[in-house]
């Protein structure tokens, strides 16, 4: 599928649509959640068009990986959670339940976040 240029992180990127950011580099762009689903939930993109985790590992530089992974390393740091624990979650099309088509990474923390994911009934 074709990267949507219109969507909401892109749009981000472009600087029509306002974000808390927390850190920005060559690379990546990163910013509060607007809907925190714990006390400390973060997004790291890439500054690059990527729709997913599926076309990023495919096709990105690697400066633009090492880029990111670093700087969801840094954002851990700076946000206060890489001592006590803390979780990292790309979520990759339907299945995933990817909302945004621009890839992110999840940084969640602040408290005990339990298990991965959601057992089956
Ligand atoms: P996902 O389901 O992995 O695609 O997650 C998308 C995330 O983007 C959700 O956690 C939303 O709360 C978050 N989100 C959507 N719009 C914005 C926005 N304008 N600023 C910050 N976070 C956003």
């Amino acid at each position: 599928m074709a990267y949507d240029s219109n969507n909401i992180f892109a749009r981000i990127l472009r600087g029509e649509i306002p974000c808390r950011k927390v850190h920005e580099d060559e690379y990546s762009l990163a910013f509060h959640d607007i809907n925190p689903q714990a006390p400390v939930h973060i997004l790291v993109i890439p500054k690059g068009a990527y729709e997913s985790f599926n076309d990023f590992a495919a096709t990105a530089s690697d400066a633009e990986m090492a880029g990111l992974v670093r700087a969801v390393g840094k954002v851990a740091a700076m946000a206060g959670v890489a001592e006590d624990g803390w979780r990292l979650l790309s979520n990759v099309g339907e299945n995933g339940h990817q909302e945004v088509p621009h890839l992110h990474i999840h940084i969640f923390g602040g408290r005990p976040l339990g298990a991965m994911i959601a057992r089956q009934p």
